[in-house]
């Protein structure tokens, strides 16, 4: 079984950021390691109010993977 499957996006081993497969550096950390090996995704518009953000240590608005890796 394919890892790429049909997913719209790839998410950043370091932060959980999700970003489209043609993206090379993480927007959010700048990292440059990602994966489509993720599951859950979390859109963080207010970083200060979201529980989810403090709980996945977001520290940036965007869209984010709750689960990275297998
Ligand atoms: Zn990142």
């Amino acid at each position: 079984m394919s890892s790429r499957q049909s997913k719209p996006f790839k998410a950043c081993i370091k932060c959980k950021a999700l970003v489209s497969p043609e993206e090379t550096k993480c927007p959010v950390c700048g990292s440059t390691e990602f994966t489509f090996e993720w599951s859950g995704m979390v859109i963080v518009m207010n970083v200060e109010k979201s529980r989810v953000a403090k709980f996945l240590g977001i520290e940036k608005p965007g869209r984010y993977a709750l689960k990275v890796g297998y």
